[in-house]
């Protein structure tokens, strides 16, 4: 049966897979939403029998329903392949009784690289169906890591260019690394002198201008977008969930329908949006625990019904999860609304003219399958501490964040139901401040590249090829640009004038 994608602001909108993967975004700015969420049409006992990409696609075919069977295929085959450093894809670490769903073996040895390996496939397999001819330009700015996995995925895709904008000055000397250091013939990455805000605005810009798409279209091009409310990436992301269960049946630590529960870093709400909708594919999840920074705003709507970003920005140690608009959210208020558009408008405008809305008690009520809570600098720090000197395993921040949460989750109430941990990034990605918890202080003089190398040693793990290359790498990328003449910049790199 065909599935439909719904925009979670406009009710007239109806859209195939393909077409929303293409769009992106909605035009009046809705996120798009399957109009049903498909159940599982095979027994969990055939889940634990399968591998990554056998799991990738039962599960996206569901959703991806225009997509025929050799084409979704062969974007998997694609995505999923000796980029990632292990065959298991995504494999558990069984850490003294809790599971550590690794999302961290691909390319840019962090989660996003889970949906951003395929994305690119899915979008020129979906312009093909489109019938559309032009090349797609992925125009994205980034504060760090979604910019790297962006050119890693895209590079080299045929009928694709990506030309990435990052704050110069305003990223880790790592990600910076990764990202100048990309090879691609279709790839372009520019530091512009400004902040994050500036170099989003400035694509954001582009994006809306009806003149330069115009312009693009008669050179050929279209621009799309890779960030992530595209459901090109939720839907990928759904599979680990169902795989991770699979997992631990297979390996005998549940019985066929045995619940458990899900802890998730969480800034953007995606990754823990994906786990929500494996759940509601039929997969046993207990507890959805969505696990924040110091930048608690997820914690503090789930204790009260009131989402507020009107406070102050806490710049963290896990960087990725520093967000104050969860922009996935809109997709859990859209459906706790009864896929209501018109009261989810509402509440979007109120967010966008006051900075806050609360959602009504009826809603509240549908929220019951989530936890929440949040872990200080100091918390995640013990717990990387603590979960080293127990067991010798070593995690990055944000998966500690997630760790420390559910730490106090588990001496608050009690429940002993087995649980997996989103397990975000590599220790090696945030290799300073994962050395400063286990040692305070030891470290400060010394530069982050250097640092693989103790991390190695104490841990006991090897040093990834990610960080490897990065160390010796050439450069590719040099330009810089003002924030003001970013348009001019994408014109040349596209050859416009
Ligand atoms: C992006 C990111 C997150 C947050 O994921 P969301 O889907 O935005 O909630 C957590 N950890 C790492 C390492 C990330 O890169």
């Amino acid at each position: 049966m065909e599935l439909f994608y719904r925009s979670t602001r406009n009710e007239n909108v109806m859209l195939t897979a393909s077409e929303a993967i293409l769009q992106g975004l909605s035009d009046e700015g809705g996120l798009f939403v399957p109009e049903r969420i498909p159940v599982l049409n095979v027994s969990l006992s055939e889940i634990a029998g399968m591998d990554y990409q056998e799991t990738a696609y039962m599960v996206m075919k569901q959703f991806l329903t225009d997509f025929k069977e050799e084409e979704l295929k062969s974007c998997i085959r694609l995505a999923y392949d000796e980029k990632f450093d292990t065959e298991a894809i995504a494999p558990l670490a069984n850490v003294d009784g809790t599971y550590y769903l690794e999302l961290f073996h691909g390319p840019t040895i962090a989660f996003k690289d889970m949906a951003l390996s395929i994305l690119p496939h899915l979008m020129t397999t979906a312009a093909k169906k489109q019938g559309v001819t032009d090349e797609i330009v992925i125009l994205t700015a980034t504060s760090g890591d979604t910019g790297k996995a962006a050119l890693s995925g895209f590079a080299d895709v045929e009928g694709t260019r990506i030309i990435v904008f990052y704050p110069k000055g305003g990223v880790s000397e790592v990600q910076r690394l990764q990202m100048v250091t990309q090879k691609g013939k279709n790839t372009a990455v520019v530091a512009i002198h400004g902040n994050f805000d500036e170099a989003q605005s400035g694509v954001k810009r582009m994006f809306e201008d009806p003149k330069l798409r115009e312009e693009l279209r008669e050179a050929g091009f279209r621009f799309s977008s890779a960030n992530s409310i595209n459901i090109g990436r939720l839907v990928p992301q759904i599979v680990y969930y169902v795989y991770a269960y699979g997992g631990l049946l297979k390996n005998g630590e549940i019985q066929e329908g045995d619940p458990v529960n899900v802890v998730v870093p969480t800034g953007n709400f995606g990754n823990i949006l994906a786990a929500y909708f494996a759940k509601e594919m039929g997969i046993p999840i207990a507890k959805l625990i969505c696990a924040s920074n110091e930048n608690k705003v997820l914690f503090d709507f789930f204790c009260t019904g009131t989402y507020d970003r009107n406070r102050e920005f806490v710049l963290t140690e896990s960087p990725s999860m520093d967000i104050l608009i969860s922009s996935n959210l809109e997709r859990l208020i859209y459906l706790i609304s009864g896929r209501n558009a018109d009261k989810n408008c509402e509440l979007m405008e109120e967010l966008r003219t006051k900075g806050s809305y609360g959602i009504t008690e009826e809603m509240k009520a549908k929220l019951s399958d989530f936890a929440a809570g949040y872990a200080s600098a100091q918390e995640m720090k013990q717990a990387i501490r603590d979960t080293f000197e127990n067991t010798g395993y070593v995690m990055d921040t944000h998966t500690a964040v997630a760790a420390a949460v559910y730490d106090a989750y588990k001496k608050d109430c009690g429940d002993q139901t087995k649980t997996v941990i989103a397990s975000t990034a590599s220790p090696y990605k945030f290799a300073k401040s994962v050395l400063d918890a286990i040692h305070p202080g030891a470290y400060e003089q010394q530069e982050e590249i250097g640092l693989a190398d103790e991390l190695s040693r104490i841990s006991g793990t090897e040093i990834p090829l990610a960080v490897e290359e990065i160390r010796h790498a050439k450069i590719c990328h040099t330009r810089e640009c003002d924030g003001a003449q970013m348009e001019q910049t994408v014109r040349e790199i596209l050859g416009l004038r």
